[in-house]
């Protein structure tokens, strides 16, 4: 079976919670984010779920808390992009 980016995941292996965390808590769980090589992918297959299941955004995925993932989809809706999450941002960051 070919490999998947989850197996690279800088979280694999650790507490789910962590990624449900008080607010407090929060900046230490996004420094694991900061450091994965596949926080892209990640971000991608968040918001791609997020958007098939017209649901709330829930926990860290990605780099990003559920608020700013559920804007980000928000301006991605807003702008008709066919790009994913991340390919989004980076165009916003350009
Ligand atoms: S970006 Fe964060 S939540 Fe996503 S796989 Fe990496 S460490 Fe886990």
């Amino acid at each position: 079976m070919a490999a998947s980016w989850r197996d690279l995941a800088r979280c694999r292996g650790m507490d789910t919670d962590l990624f449900f965390p008080e607010p407090d808590v929060v900046p230490t769980v996004l420094e694991v984010c900061a450091v994965c090589p596949v926080r892209d992918a990640c971000l991608d297959d968040a918001v791609a779920v997020e958007t098939r299941e017209g649901g709330g955004a829930y926990g860290i995925r990605g780099g990003m808390i559920a608020s700013h993932r559920a804007r980000l989809l928000s301006r991605m809706k807003r702008s008709g992009t066919i790009l994913s999450a991340s390919q989004f941002l980076t165009k916003e960051g350009a």
